[in-house]
């Protein structure tokens, strides 16, 4: 973070505190995600703050979901075309 904080501002800072830990994005892969998808405890649908995919349980990248107006593959697209750069750097990144 404080590499990021450093390529906009230009000061070079210190961040301090503990590292949240979050969960794998189904659609980019990111650990972006408070809480993961569970129907049985009812949590999940958190929304990815890279790719915008809301977490509602899909797995295959195919499929149209109305809760997000497309599928992963839509999304994953839509990354390519226009990604923030910054946030490359922001989270770790799971391989699927
Ligand atoms: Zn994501």
């Amino acid at each position: 973070m404080s590499e990021i904080i450093q390529s906009i501002t230009g000061y070079k800072v210190e961040v301090c505190g503990d590292v949240e830990v979050l969960f794998p994005c189904p659609c980019c892969g990111f650990r972006t995600l408070t809480e993961s998808y569970n129907p049985i405890e009812g949590t999940g649908y958190d929304i990815c703050p890279y790719c915008n995919w809301e977490d509602d349980g899909t797995i295959d990248a195919n499929t149209y979901r109305s809760i997000n107006r497309g599928s992963i593959a839509d999304y994953r697209q839509k990354i390519q075309e226009n990604f923030n750069q910054y946030y490359i750097n922001k989270w770790i990144k799971d391989s699927f």
